[in-house]
């Protein structure tokens, strides 16, 4: 009798996944799940995922590999900044680390032949079979016995005629199944990640344009509050609630300015390491229009560097409220 397989799943938090995770239970076979962390996505729906699959979960934190390999996708973006084929093959690649860690048989993913136009076609399952280096050892249980079947397969570690032919575009097989193992209550399908989003996907476009080795730290800044760019391409983020202006607060690094009016209530601005040519007045000017002063009022915005730092440079500067229309060109 065959030894019995031990497969490691990715769960990114849809139905699919936890449908594969199911499908691959009624046989004898150890299963391990992981979800992943990045600035875009993660890992909270992925965790929620495994909880309803009832399978033990590990998060990996991939923020920096995947933000240098969204900077120059091999396969390029999808609609707007998402870069699907290349971060599936990211993702596997992560896992096939831990898959050799563990000393597991293969890798297996929710994903259904047909389903999404960028990454589910059978030439981008190859292309990402190829991105990962594993070529054989990554099954998709839901359309499996319409894919070459894999090394687990072959062996006789998993059973192919127990995996499914569901493909395409309807929900309806999936529906059927969630029924079948009595799933309630299941995630509906999403619309992608952040990246997908296309407010997002300009601010981070622009911030790759002035600044291409941004990190992490550049892109956790940018989720939040308005954005502008002000003249000498800098980036200046704009609190638009309490909640916001505490979190621009919280992540500003000792090389970014913050600026906050310091006799009007109005918001925690965030300028992202300004360069030579920034110019302080008219950073001042946007934090003191997006206040409470009334027009034409001298407003005393001050000024400091973020992080640790921050006593050591500080000062005010006098600004005056301008109409917010004027700084309209400027919003991202
Ligand atoms: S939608 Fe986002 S998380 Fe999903 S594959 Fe595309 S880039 Fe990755």
């Amino acid at each position: 009798m065959a030894r019995k397989a031990k497969g490691i799943g990715l769960l990114s938090g849809g139905l699919d996944s936890i449908l594969a995770v199911k499908v691959l239970q009624e046989q004898k076979i150890d299963l391990l799940g992981l979800t992943f962390k990045t600035p875009f996505f993660g890992p909270a729906e992925g965790l929620a995922a495994g909880d309803m699959a009832g399978i033990e979960m590990r998060a990996i934190d991939i923020s920096e590999v995947h933000l240098e390999m969204l900077k120059n996708p091999r396969y390029g973006y999808g609609s707007r900044i998402n870069p699907c084929i290349d971060c599936h093959g990211l993702m596997l690649r992560e896992a096939a680390k831990i898959l050799e860690a563990e000393g597991a048989d293969f890798l297996f993913t929710g994903e259904v032949l047909g389903q999404r136009p960028m990454s589910q076609r059978r030439d981008s399952l190859r292309s990402v079979e190829k991105l990962s280096g594993l070529i054989g050892r990554i099954l998709r249980p839901l359309s499996a016995k319409l894919l070459s079947p894999t090394i687990v397969e072959e062996e006789g570690l998993v059973d192919r005629n127990m995996l499914l032919d569901i493909q395409g575009r309807s929900r309806r097989p999936q529906r059927e199944l969630a029924r079948k193992y009595g799933l309630k209550d299941y995630p509906q399908p999403g619309g992608g990640c952040m990246l997908t989003n296309e407010g997002f996907a300009s601010r981070l476009r622009k911030l790759l344009e002035i600044r291409p080795g941004a990190t992490v730290g550049d892109v956790e800044i940018i989720k939040w509050g308005r954005a502008f760019v002000l003249p000498g391409d800098t980036i200046c983020m704009v609190g638009r609630k309490e909640s916001e202006n505490s979190r621009l607060e919280a992540l500003a690094r000792p090389e970014d300015i913050i600026l906050s009016g310091s006799d009007h209530p109005g918001p925690t601005c965030v300028v992202l390491a300004p360069k030579e040519t920034f110019d302080p007045e008219t950073a001042a000017s946007l934090c003191a229009s997006y206040g409470d002063a009334p027009e034409g009022a001298q407003v005393a915005v001050e000024w400091r560097a973020g992080g640790a730092e921050r006593k050591q440079a500080a000062g005010k500067i006098t600004a005056q409220p301008r109409p917010k229309e004027f700084f309209k060109t400027f919003l991202l």
